[in-house]
């Protein structure tokens, strides 16, 4: 029958879908207490320098940009953030065996540890949890350059070849992984619904992953607190928190 809650709506398509593509962005991070970027109370609203700090030139070039960074790290409220009722609501929706990617924006790795099957993560901008060497391209777990800071390096080199180490994330500047983009967009073609979440889909490629799924004949639904730019060729739209829209969309409930 149909229905004007849009709730029930977006339920509905999620329990008639057999593959499932979730694009997750950094509202559904905010809900674990971690600072977005460029929302109305990010970082970079709020201080645009430490936007132009974050450049790769600039923290390849400069020495004083990766110390500071550094200590920035040491202090990110990342660090302690937990998985919430989005992120598990997400695991729920893998144990029905309908999720077939879960694509994110975000460095934190919250999905892992909520559960998610790391298989079926797709991180298009890193993990902040790993470092990775310039030089050589060595990753190493976070943790282990962090212990030498918190010992007194202000600055940790790769200790296989000396080069400069930084997060794995894709900076400002910094060329996203082919390899990683082809398989969202090949996850988002073979969808039979898109799921995006906590995003305002402005950022290309990845925001393209909406209409590659929409030609290919997959039902869109977005939930963001915020309008997104893909609102006009989604089926539906949730304009809400992002924790209680999930747990009430993605469990499989009796109705
Ligand atoms: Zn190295």
């Amino acid at each position: 029958m149909a229905t004007s809650d849009p709730v029930d709506a977006a339920r509905r398509r999620i329990d008639a879908a057999r593959r499932v593509v979730v694009l997750t962005g950094a509202g559904i991070s905010t809900e674990s207490g971690i600072p977005d970027f460029r929302g109305p109370q990010g970082v970079w609203t709020r201080n645009p320098a430490a936007e132009k700090q974050s450049t790769i030139q600039n923290y390849l070039a400069e020495p004083e940009v990766r110390k500071a960074a550094w200590r920035s790290r040491l202090d990110s409220p990342a660090w302690s953030a937990e998985p919430n009722a989005g992120h598990r609501a997400l695991v729920a929706l893998e144990r029905r065996g309908i999720l077939h990617a879960l694509v994110t924006q975000n460095i934190d790795e919250l999905h892992q540890r909520a559960g998610s099957s790391p298989d079926l993560v797709v991180e298009v901008h890193g993990s902040m949890r790993r470092v990775m060497c310039w030089e050589c391209g060595r990753r190493a777990p976070m943790e282990e350059a962090l212990a030498r800071v918190r010992a007194g390096e202000d600055d940790p080199h790769c200790l296989a070849c000396g080069g400069i180490l930084k997060s794995d994330t894709i900076s400002f500047g910094q060329a996203l992984v082919p390899e990683v983009i082809d398989r969202a967009m090949t996850a988002a073609a073979e969808a039979d619904l898109l799921l995006a979440v906590g995003t305002t889909l402005q950022v290309q490629p990845v925001a393209s992953m909406v209409p590659i799924a929409a030609r290919a004949g997959a039902q869109i639904v977005i939930v963001n607190d915020q309008p997104t730019a893909m609102d006009s060729i989604a089926d539906v739209v949730l304009r809400s928190k992002i924790g209680p829209a999930l747990a009430a969309l993605c469990g499989g409930v009796a109705r």
